[in-house]
């Protein structure tokens, strides 16, 4: 295909706007499918997607579109992920596109992702297309949303393309505007290859699969590639497209989208934003690649059943190879045994992950305390990063304790802006601005991360009865009066449980958690004493009462069924159980009992 008919180009927009429907009616609209084949949302392919109703992995589809000019056109889509923890893959998808459409809901208008995306897109240089989405609904107010767009973006919005993703109204108007209003892809046929390696992911039959965007020269079966970061050379196999089937095709050229598979087995040969080049007449120089992605959140993940330490390690390289986003290293728990730390881009992306791995993988896992990085000043004037509060030294030998910052954008009406200006302040949160936009307030906030990690965004949700949005930047580090609280079961310190809170916060968030334990821990056969401390001393205490001896005793009578049934239903409990001492903690607790209201 000549470059002049190619058009590349993301979806982006705040969650819920409609971003996949819209790829849904694009796809339909080209007719990629037929009607059997379309099911509801087929770019939400994973199980977990569909069920949150939330976009996690980019998607890429090409689609052939006969314009109205009289010409077809190659189109290829990205669908991205619209939620916050997951800003960094919406940022390789728009580097491997010269265009973005930006769907705004009518109803709802510009929200605190939707800047958060289209700052995105303009950083990579993209031209962009507003898109007022579902302006079926009878709120639809898409000339105060255009204005908005204006104002708040500084975006021309008059020539914006008004759709219902939902009924296709205005589907051929996107098509239209995508063809006439972004720019082809640049790139020469004759140049050495150069490919950027967008994403990869593992599949069980075809073994590594890698999502390319072409930039100059091609890509064929049987050719040596080289990937320019690591030096790894292989053979490609297979070259293709998503339409969304894989299909194969002979080859990709300039300004093509495909993937390829060229029988990699280590996954650590494909780092996303790499440069695949020909071997044998390599590129002189690299793409530029993305910036690499730094995990904020960190918690340990181990097995429940120790057993299956070598399957979570085997699993863990898979998932790494689908989420570059996501980072893991080895590590030892007093409490729990061989693990692995790992990081996140927050703590949805936390939760996906330990969802994946037990949906995908029938990995049953115990999260620790999630943490954010701390920097530790040392007397001796060194400089460490706390990624696990347990790891925290003696505090005699800490001179200060830094903790990362962010900025926070919301997006709230009026009516609630009262209770998100009271949880900002309780969470040492610092105003950094306040505007309206019509009815709708933005506050700008600078938060210390460790404030916004557990239930912020929940916390946010529920106070403005869903209507707020929020987004965040990192904002550097700064120095805070910051203290270990060890959690104790009879005595014994639960490393897994220790966790790291302003000074300000430590007693209430020490009783919170006490509290919680008690909630959660079922009771046993003695008492249990459950304690918070800083250093030695106890700053809240809970006690669980003793049990009475035998649970089947109350099934007097012969009704033998029903008292295995019991003694199953106790052994099955027990495999999520971990003993610390004499105590067993479900391990619902661990999570759960950090995530405080
Ligand atoms: P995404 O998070 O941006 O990918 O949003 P989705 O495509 O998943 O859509 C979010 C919700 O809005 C779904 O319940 C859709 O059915 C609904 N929706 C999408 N487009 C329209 C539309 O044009 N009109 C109406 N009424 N609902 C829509
Ligand atoms: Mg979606």
């Amino acid at each position: 295909t000549p470059l002049s008919r190619i058009r590349n180009f993301a979806i982006i927009a705040h969650i819920d706007h409609g971003k996949s429907t819209l790829a849904d009616r694009l796809i339909e609209a080209c007719g990629a499918l037929s009607d059997r084949e379309m099911k509801d949302q087929v770019l939400d392919n994973m199980e977990i997607e569909r069920e949150r109703g939330i976009t996690i992995k980019a998607q890429t589809v090409r689609l052939t579109y006969p314009a109205r000019d009289g010409n077809t056109y190659v189109l290829n889509l990205m669908d991205t992920p619209g939620h916050v923890d997951f800003a960094y893959e919406v940022s390789r998808s728009l580097a491997a596109c010269e265009g973005s459409l930006l769907v705004v809901d009518a109803s709802q208008g510009v929200e605190a992702q939707t800047l958060a995306n289209v700052y995105q897109a303009i950083e990579a240089g993209h031209e962009i297309v507003p898109v007022l989405n579902k302006i079926d609904l009878p709120a639809a107010d898409p000339d105060r949303v255009k204005v908005q767009i204006e104002e708040v973006i500084g975006l021309p919005a008059d020539d914006a393309v008004l759709i219902s993703a939902k009924t296709g109204l205005g589907i051929g108007e996107v098509l239209e505007a995508l063809v006439a209003r972004l720019p082809p892809p640049k790139g020469d046929a004759e140049a050495p290859t150069k490919a950027l390696l967008v994403d990869s992911w593992y599949d069980s039959y075809l073994g590594v699969v890698i999502l390319v965007r072409v930039k100059d020269g091609r890509l064929r079966r049987g050719q040596r590639i080289r990937f320019m970061a690591t030096g790894a050379v292989h053979t490609v196999e297979a070259v293709g497209v998503f339409t969304p089937k894989m299909v194969t095709v002979d080859d990709l050229g300039p300004g093509e989208m495909g993937y390829i598979i060229a029988g990699i087995k280590t996954v650590a040969d494909c780092s996303v934003g790499d440069t695949i080049t020909d071997d044998r007449s390599p590129a002189a120089e690299p793409l530029p690649g993305f910036k690499p992605s730094v995990p904020v959140v960190w918690c340990g993940l181990y097995p429940t059943d120790a057993d299956d330490f070598e399957k979570l390690r085997e699993s863990l390289a898979k998932l790494r190879l689908n989420d570059a986003s996501f980072h893991y290293e080895p590590e030892i728990s007093a409490a729990l045994g061989f693990g692995f730390r790992c990081g996140f881009l927050g703590l949805l992306h936390l939760e996906i992950v330990q969802e994946r791995l037990a949906r995908e993988f029938g990995l049953d896992l115990i999260a620790t305390a999630p943490s954010v990085v701390y920097r530790i000043h040392t007397t001796r004037g060194e400089v460490k990063e706390l990624h696990n509060p347990a790891d925290m030294p003696d505090p005699s030998t800490i001179d200060h304790i830094e903790e990362p910052w962010i900025k926070a954008t919301i997006f709230v009406p009026d009516e609630y802006l009262g209770g998100v200006l009271t949880l900002c302040n309780e969470r040492r949160g610092q105003q950094v601005d306040l505007t309206y936009v019509g009815n709708r307030a933005m506050a700008v906030y600078r938060l210390p991360l460790n404030e916004v990690v557990f239930d912020f965004y929940d916390r946010l949700k529920s106070i403005s009865r869903g209507y707020a949005s929020f987004d965040y930047a990192m904002d550097g580090y700064a120095e805070s009066d910051l203290v270990k609280i060890s959690i104790l079961v009879n005595g014994d310190p639960v490393d897994a449980l220790a966790f790291i809170a302003h000074r300000s916060q430590a007693e209430k968030r020490g009783r919170a958690i006490c509290e919680k334990l008690k909630e959660l821990i079922p009771r046993q056969l003695f008492k249990i004493a459950i304690q918070a401390a800083i250093g030695s001393r106890i700053i809240a205490r809970e006690t669980i009462g003793a049990l009475a001896k035998d649970v089947t005793a109350k099934c007097y009578g012969g009704d033998i069924t029903r008292k295995r049934k019991l003694l199953e239903k106790q052994k099955e409990g027990k495999k999520r159980m971990r003993q610390f001492g004499k105590v067993e903690i479900p391990q619902t607790a661990f999570l759960a009992a950090l995530k405080m209201d």
